[in-house]
């Protein structure tokens, strides 16, 4: 058979949630465009008050991304310039660059070598007098052991808020990622993520309910009541378009999870003898949404040996992701000490596709391509 016969695998098929759904969303963006309302309207109420109930958290406010649910979520807490807040070497820059935006400094702290997140031990090793929040990552939809992290935050006296961008849905010990015992979540509802709107989202659920008003108040110029501005701030909204769409693609994301769930499982059957690579492990407290599914090349050449060879099989992988963030133009000159382990899986790791929507044969065939080339 020639390479032309077979499909290729994409690394996600974005188009392929509307494609199941375009009947409920287009009635829903139907009604929403003759509505005339298109901002901080019920299609966002709605949205909020479910994505709440999801969370089982009292409250939750919704913004224009998951970097401003992150920043405005610090700025509400008061971080500023002069503070530092705790954060994982290994993850997106996304995490990192809402914390320099306040103008405060991103401390970071290697992951636990496994588990690619961070540990309560890590983070109490570099509380300072200067911290002032801790922002673990649940990454590629793994979560953060939050009960130990609450643990050394309350014997500091220190808010945690999770980035949560990668992980709707994840639990911990049984309970979703969102309910607690963090001060605040932050999610994201980029197009790719877990739970994606068609354009860019985000979202802050929290326990809190006077966090939740500053944060009305800062997505809102400051204000509650037009023209009325109490506060400096922006202006960061989730439209009632996108509110609308969340609203529905958030009926199915218990449903598209479990689908991941089983992409991830034949991955982690078909490939359990492949010792090329390290297979993502999940703790035994812990259930991932399996936002990515990254496996561990023992070299940076094995690794891109790999991408080379998925590549020529017609298989979408990407790096998440090829350049720790203090190694990144932004920050290097700010971080000149070696964080290892960050350096060696932005060196080490690949991302194999993985989605509700990817067929098992694509699944298949991604198994055969790894196992050939690790022959
Ligand atoms: C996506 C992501 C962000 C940023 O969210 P946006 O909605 O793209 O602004 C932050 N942190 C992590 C870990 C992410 O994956």
């Amino acid at each position: 058979m020639t390479a032309a016969a077979i499909p290729a695998v994409p690394f996600l098929d974005l188009a392929a949630p509307y494609e199941e759904l375009h009947t409920e969303i287009d009635r829903a963006v139907s009604r929403v465009l003759r509505s005339g309302r298109y901002l901080l309207g019920p299609e966002l109420a709605d949205f909020e008050a479910s994505f709440a109930q999801y969370c089982n958290r009292p409250h939750c406010v919704a913004a224009g991304s998951g970097s401003d649910a992150i920043e405005l979520t610090l700025r509400a807490l008061g971080v500023g310039p002069g503070d530092e807040v705790i954060v994982p070497s290994h993850t997106f820059i996304g995490t990192w660059l809402p914390i320099s935006a306040t103008g405060a400094r991103p401390v970071p702290v290697e992951p636990e070598p496994e588990l690619y997140v961070l540990t309560g031990e890590g983070i109490e090793a570099a509380i300072t007098p200067r911290t002032r929040a801790i922002l673990p990552v649940h990454l590629y939809g793994h979560p953060a052991d939050l009960d130990a992290i609450a643990a050394v935050a309350d014997r500091h006296s220190l808010p945690v808020v999770e980035d949560a961008a990668q992980a709707h849905g994840s639990r911990l010990r049984g309970r979703v990622v969102g309910s607690g015992p963090s001060v605040a979540a932050a999610f994201s509802f980029y197009p790719g993520k877990n739970l994606g709107a068609f354009g860019d989202g985000g979202a802050v659920v929290t326990g809190d309910a006077e966090l939740a008003e500053r944060l009305r108040l800062l997505r809102n110029y400051g204000s509650r009541t037009k023209y009325v501005h109490e506060v400096e701030a922006t202006n960061s909204r989730l439209d009632e378009v996108q509110a609308a769409i969340l609203r529905i693609k958030l009926d199915r994301l218990e449903e598209w999870n479990a689908r991941r769930r089983a992409v991830a499982d034949t991955y982690r059957q078909g490939l359990a003898d492949v010792d090329r690579l390290v297979l993502p492990r999940t703790a035994e407290w812990a259930e991932s949404a399996w936002h990515l599914f990254v496996v561990r090349a023992r070299s940076r050449a094995d690794r891109d040996d790999l991408v080379t060879a998925l590549s020529a099989a017609g298989v979408g992988t990407i790096v998440h992701y090829p350049t720790a963030v203090h190694r990144s133009a932004v920050y290097t000159s700010r971080y000149p000490a070696p964080f290892p382990v960050a350096e060696a899986l932005a060196d080490q790791v690949l991302s194999l596709p993985i989605g509700p929507h990817q067929p098992e044969s694509a699944t298949a065939r991604v198994v055969d391509v790894v196992k050939e080339w690790a022959r």
